[in-house]
């Protein structure tokens, strides 16, 4: 049964074409303000849309609802269509609100022509007064019943820039005793004098969203207009505003509503990721802590794992927070699927081996992919004088202990069984460098009987001549608290973590690492998933850690 594997919207949809709905007249959009980059709740819309879409073999048009001068740039538009297209979606049509001012002024005119629009003069805290509480009926602005004639001097009299902003208002005459305050006279125009990324200053007045939304997408012919949640209420305004205009020829759009994604330890209002960049808490809108799409991009997120993220955290009629962690799992399933596996050191300590003689250098040849037989292999290069991770040797451990230490025996990754045997000290104790023997039979995948030796542990390990420098950042949560925004009397800037972003300036790498793209995935082995930063040079590698190999925060 098909119907067990739609979403409720999906359904929907599903039951409209079953009552009668023509299968062509199916069309969708995906509606951003150009005022931010897009996040990975605005993916779960995108996915949704897209998605129907996909299902239903029909168009979805990309509209940008661009009514609001003030906060709106071109930067913005470019970085949403990259966005959406990077994830693997493509547009019908690409749709401006702002195209139709013309259409929705002129049905304006028309409202007010059927005594249903009037100009308002008053200040927005007289007319918030005068419009009551959801328990008692509002009062009547005094300019509701001026005369139609008056109204149309004075609209077009804005339309023209004769008056400052807050001069007048556009507003419907609806029910000012309306239980849904939305309906109590709402605006239709205000008087903005900035000019616009698309329509310069052609316009000094603009359309509210609401007036603009549902006559946007009943110009654009979309039979399913999805939204979050918090619009509900506003359906009755959107049907009411397509009451007036609608013709009995063409597809009348529904809006429906599903619940907005959450995700714990960030902050998603766009209004919210801005305060972030232009405070210079993170470094820009793609900032790899950001939870937005170019953010979790540069981090190494795949359009896959956030497709799939979309998909498990499900399309829900009530709100609810998703835990990050859910976002790292999917992108962990991914990339342990994909990612080439490599060897790095991250904190540095000179090994020796000291049979092992002075010039040589094997190439040793190490699998890409264990999950992937198909991924083949790349050549590691071994010598003498080797780096380890500081962490990974003590001079002295008990039994419990699989890293190097004196005495005990270890597996170098696709290379030999070493034994520590000594240490050399600088003047204040530190370790500088330890010496080993290597067991020079047990060469992995020689076939030796003592390359099958059993031992317990294994390190990665990079040849010191051979290793390439690089910078690696680390990250964690950019949020010290599960809700940062949630608090009442309390600003959510003051739960940034402070210490969300760390930089290793020296880690070395195997040099199979020099010819790293952007965008490809790998996994350093033990230490987690590491993908090309946009910044890095030839003369310069930089790697960002998407996530590391488990789920390493304590619940
Ligand atoms: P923000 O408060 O982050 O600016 P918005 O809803 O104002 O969000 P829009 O650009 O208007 O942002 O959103 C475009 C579409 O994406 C809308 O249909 C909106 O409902 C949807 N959307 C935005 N945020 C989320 C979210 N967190 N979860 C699901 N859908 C979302
Ligand atoms: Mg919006
Ligand atoms: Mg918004």
């Amino acid at each position: 049964d098909s119907s067990e594997s739609l979403n409720f919207i999906e359904q929907i949809v599903a039951e409209d074409l079953a009552n009668g709905l023509p299968k062509e007249n199916l069309r969708f959009r995906f509606p951003p303000e150009p005022n931010g980059y897009l996040h990975i709740g605005h993916a779960a819309s995108i996915c949704l849309n897209f998605g129907l879409g996909n299902k239903f073999n029909a168009p979805v048009n990309l509209r940008f609802d661009d009514t609001n001068p003030t906060k709106e740039e071109q930067e913005y538009v470019d970085a949403i269509k990259n966005d959406i297209q990077w994830l693997g979606f493509q547009w019908a049509q690409e749709c401006y609100s702002s195209d139709y001012f013309q259409q929705l002024y002129d049905w304006a005119i028309e409202l007010i022509k059927k005594g249903k629009a009037y100009v308002d003069p008053q200040s927005a805290e007289k007319m918030a007064e005068q419009k009551g509480t959801p328990t008692t009926p509002g009062t009547p602005s005094p300019y509701r019943d001026s005369s139609v004639e008056e109204n149309l001097e004075i609209f077009d009299k804005m339309k023209n820039g004769e008056y400052p902003a807050g001069a007048y208002v556009l507003r419907a005459k609806i029910d000012m005793a309306s239980p849904n305050m939305l309906m109590r006279d709402p605006l239709l125009y205000r008087i903005v004098n900035k000019p616009h990324h698309r329509t310069g200053s052609e316009w000094c007045i603009y359309p509210m969203y609401d007036w603009a939304h549902g006559e946007s997408d009943y110009i654009e012919q979309i039979s399913h207009s999805i939204c979050t949640l918090e619009f509900k209420p506003h359906r009755e305004l959107y049907d009411w505003f397509l009451d007036q205009i609608y013709d009995d020829n063409k597809q009348r759009p529904k809006q429906r509503e599903f619940a907005r994604r959450n995700l714990s330890y960030t902050v998603m209002s766009k209004r919210k990721l801005l305060q972030l960049v232009e405070s210079k808490t993170v470094s820009g809108w793609d900032d790899p802590r950001m939870p937005t799409i170019s953010g979790l991009r540069r981090r190494g997120y795949t359009p896959e794992s956030i497709k799939k993220f979309s998909e498990v955290s499900g399309i829900t009629k009530r709100d609810s927070v998703t835990d990050v962690s859910l976002l790292e799992f999917c992108i962990r399933e991914d990339l342990n699927k994909t990612a080439t596996r490599v060897m790095a050191v991250l904190d540095p300590v000179k090994l020796v081996i000291t049979n092992y003689p002075q010039d040589k250098v094997e190439m040793l040849e190490a699998e890409n992919n264990p999950e992937d037989p198909k991924a083949g292999t790349h050549e590691v290069p071994f010598s003498r004088e080797l780096y380890i991770e500081r962490e990974d040797f003590k001079e002295e451990a008990n039994s419990k202990y699989f890293r190097l230490s004196l005495g005990k025996e270890v597996r170098l990754k696709s290379a030999y069984i070493i034994k520590g045997e000594s240490v050399v000290k600088d003047e204040n104790g530190n370790i500088t460098e330890i010496h080993c023997t290597c067991d020079l039979d047990s060469r992995s995948g020689s076939g030796t009987e003592a390359s099958m030796r059993k031992v317990k542990g294994t390190l990665h390990w990079v040849s010191i001549a051979h290793a390439v420098k690089a910078e690696v950042r680390e990250y964690d949560r950019l949020f010290l608290d599960e809700a940062p925004d949630s608090h009442e009397g309390k600003d959510f800037m003051e739960f940034v973590n402070p210490d969300s972003l760390n930089i290793i300036k020296e880690a070395y790498l195997e040099p199979f690492l020099k010819e790293a793209q952007l965008e490809d995935k790998f996994q350093f082995q033990r230490l987690g998933y590491f993908t090309l930063d946009k910044n890095a040079s030839a003369e310069h590698l930089i790697f960002n850690k998407t996530v590391g190999l488990r789920d390493s925060w304590a619940k």
